[in-house]
C-alpha cells in the first residue's frame, strides 16, 4: 500500500512537479529515492512499486530529477548532475558538474527541504550499477547490516556490503569521490535540531543479477546494465525486484530512532 498522500515537494527547472508519496512525520521514517541519475533507469518503477509494510512512517520519491528522465540523462535541464550539487566538499571543479553552488538547483533544493521537514531516521538512495549496499557514516552500519541480512545466501551474490571500512578512511574518500552528493551530505554533514544522525544508504542496483559481483568492477558494467534493460527492461527487473523489496521492507521496519 502507498504512504498516504501525495506530495509535490518542488519543481524541476523546466518546471514539472517533483512527487512524492508520504505519510505523516514520525518517529523511525523512512525515505526511498530513484531517479536522482533517471537513465539509471531501474530505480525509478522500483520505487515507485514498492509497498512498505505499515507500521513506520514512509516517503517515496521515485524521480527525483524528471527533466533527466524525458532526456534519458543523468543531468538535470541545466546540465547538473544533482548528486554533486549538495553542500558537503560541494567543488566547482568537481568530475561530473556541480552547478554554480551547493544547492543551486531546484531539484536538490527540493529534496533538502523535503529531509530537513520530514527528518527521515533512514534514506536510501537507489542507483546502478556497481552492485553494493554503501553506508555513509558510522550512524548507518547498523542499516546497511538489516538489508545485507534480510537476503538469502544466493540473492547477496550479485551485491557486496561496504560498511567495513574505518571512519577516517571514509572521511577521506568523502574528500575524494562523490563531492556534493546526497549520500555525503546526508551521512556526514546532516545533523537534526535534536543531534540525532539520518542513516543513509546509496542501494547500487547489480549490472548482473545472475553473477557474482566482481571486485574490482568489470569495467563495461554500466554497459552490461544498459544494453539488458535496452533488450529487456522486464527481465532486469524480475530478477532484481524481489531482493530490492526485502532490503527495503527491513530498512523501514528497523527501529533506529525516536526522532522527531
Ligand atoms: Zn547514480
Amino acid at each position: 500500500m502507498k504512504p498516504r498522500q501525495l506530495h509535490t515537494i518542488g519543481y524541476s527547472v523546466e518546471g514539472r512537479p517533483i512527487e512524492l508519496w508520504a505519510d505523516p512525520t514520525g518517529p523511525n521514517g523512512t525515505l526511498i529515492i530513484g531517479g536522482v541519475h533517471p537513465d539509471e533507469s531501474a530505480a525509478i518503477p522500483l520505487v515507485r512499486e514498492f509497498a512498505p509494510p505499515r507500521g513506520n512512517p514512509v516517503a517515496l520519491l521515485p524521480l527525483a530529477n524528471p527533466d533527466g528522465l524525458v532526456r534519458d540523462s543523468r543531468y538535470n535541464a541545466r546540465g547538473v548532475d544533482i548528486n554533486r550539487n549538495a553542500e558537503l566538499n560541494w567543488r566547482a571543479d568537481s568530475e561530473e558538474p556541480s552547478g554554480q553552488a551547493p544547492w543551486s538547483e531546484p531539484e536538490t533544493q527540493a529534496l533538502q527541504q523535503f529531509i530537513l521537514s520530514w527528518r527521515p531516521a533512514k534514506i536510501i538512495a537507489l542507483h546502478w550499477a556497481l552492485g553494493e549496499i554503501d553506508a555513509d557514516g558510522m550512524q548507518s552500519t547498523t542499516l546497511a547490516e538489516a538489508m545485507w541480512n534480510a537476503l538469502s545466501e544466493d540473492e547477496r551474490l550479485p551485491y557486496r556490503l561496504r560498511v567495513t571500512e574505518a571512519e577516517r578512511r571514509r572521511l577521506q574518500q568523502t574528500e575524494a569521490e562523490c563531492p556534493g552528493s546526497l549520500g555525503r551530505w546526508a551521512g556526514y554533514g546532516l545533523v537534526y535540531a535534536d543531534g540525532a544522525r539520518p542513516a543513509m544508504i546509496t542501494l547500487e542496483l547489480p549490472y548482473d543479477a545472475s553473477v557474482p559481483r566482481a571486485d574490482p568492477l568489470p569495467d563495461d558494467h554500466f554497459d552490461v546494465v544498459r544494453a539488458h534493460w535496452a533488450r529487456d527492461p522486464e527481465s532486469y527487473l524480475a530478477k532484481v525486484r524481489a531482493p530490492v523489496f526485502k532490503m527495503l521492507r527491513a530498512a523501514c521496519e528497523l527501529n533506529l530512532s525516536t526522532i522527531p
